[in-house]
């Protein structure tokens, strides 16, 4: 594609220099697993996000599945979270023995919908996944009043939203534990797998530092059954000299987002994702809502313009979670927007001309 939805290999050219000493650095010391630069960077990306403490790990569905057994999560237990989400949210409870409780969305905000969560809550909810997707903040406030309510933890998913803020504080700050992925096209990115856990809670810190290395209390000893997990040393060094290009990163998508919301305004039909006033949105990704989705792609992949889908399927309507997943009321937003949203091309080193493109050739699709 021309025009690709989104493009990793940039973000490297721009701190090539910086990134191959940082790998060099790493393979001359000779420690290969959780040596300093996963330490540090634990450290530095917890302090940014604002929370004490950072347990690094192999990927953001692992930071999930982690956090969930911390919080002593497993067999019997339901986990509330929505189906229009990446099906990692989801395979991370079923991972962890418990049931996925999946309820609607506001279609405006496509994140989760508070007054499902409440009304979905049984004896057997022990935790609830609010999902920031596309970069979006959720109502924070709206569903830590739920969840102290019943007296369940919330564990955020900030896959999509690292830096984000919301009232003051950024995403991953707010809830009991949240889990982060440093997948490659994520606005922090590895050039490989990676996630980590931030939390405030010490005990929760801890025990995510033991269950993510065989549930060791001392070296060679469990003192709980575990796994492996970690966040590779290369990885960390290189996200250790990424984090300081985040904000700026972050703010390049807010402008690209403002050039769409305004270029688009000539495609009525084009429905552009509203304006988040209140908070810090970081576009993780630009949906849009077309009626005639499947055709308008088509005809900008003729262009040369990649889109994606963010997600095509709802997850209780994957094969794999039919009967794995509980529905308590119907997902009448999250069925009708899968078959209109749309990803347009979204990263922080696409230009102001490449935006005009896309928006030139939306407005030529006769719908
Ligand atoms: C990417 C993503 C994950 C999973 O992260 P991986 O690092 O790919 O395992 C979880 N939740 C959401 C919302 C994501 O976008």
């Amino acid at each position: 594609m021309r025009i690709p939805q989104c493009n990793p290999r940039l973000a490297y050219l721009g701190l090539r220099k910086e990134i191959d000493a940082a790998i060099a650095r790493v393979l001359d010391k000779g420690v290969y697993i959780l040596g300093g630069e996963a330490y540090f960077f634990e450290q530095e990306f917890a302090a940014y996000v604002g929370a004490a403490h950072g347990v690094g790990t192999g990927s953001g569905t692992e930071a999930l599945h982690l956090a969930l057994k911390a919080c002593g999560i497993g067999h019997g237990h339901e986990v509330i979270t929505v189906s229009h989400t990446a099906v990692a949210t989801v395979a991370a409870i079923d991972l962890a023995g418990a049931l996925p409780v999946l309820v609607d969305i506001n279609p405006e905000t496509f994140t989760i919908d508070a007054k499902q969560v409440e009304a979905a809550i049984t004896p057997e909810t022990k935790a609830v996944i609010p999902v920031h997707l596309y970069g979006r903040p959720v109502d924070m406030a709206e569903i830590i009043a739920v969840a102290e309510k019943h007296g369940i933890p919330v564990i955020e998913d900030c896959a999509q939203s690292h830096g984000a803020v919301y009232g003051g504080r950024k995403t991953g700050a707010w809830g009991t534990i949240a889990a982060f992925s440093f997948y490659p096209t994520k606005n922090l990115g590895a050039f490989g797998d990676g996630g980590m856990v931030v939390t405030s809670d010490k005990a929760l810190a801890d025990r995510c530092r033991s269950l993510r290395e065989y549930g060791w209390g001392e070296r060679y000893v469990s003192v709980e059954p575990g796994w492996n997990t970690r966040l590779d040393e290369l990885q960390a060094a290189i996200l250790r000299v990424k984090l300081p290009h985040l904000d700026k990163a972050n703010m390049r998508r807010r402008e690209i987002a403002r050039r769409y919301d305004h270029g688009l305004k000539k495609s009525p039909a084009t429905i552009t994702p509203v304006i988040a006033v209140d908070r810090t949105h970081v576009y993780h990704q630009y949906v849009v809502r077309h009626a005639d989705r499947d055709r308008l792609r088509e005809f900008l992949a003729e262009k040369d313009i990649g889109t994606l889908i963010h997600y095509p399927v709802p997850v209780h309507l994957q094969p794999a979670y039919a009967g794995r997943v509980k529905v308590p009321f119907p997902l009448k937003n999250t069925e009708k927007i899968a078959s209109e949203i749309l990803s347009l091309p979204m990263f922080p080193e696409l230009s102001a001309s490449e935006a005009d493109e896309v928006i030139a050739a939306i407005a030529k699709f006769k719908d």
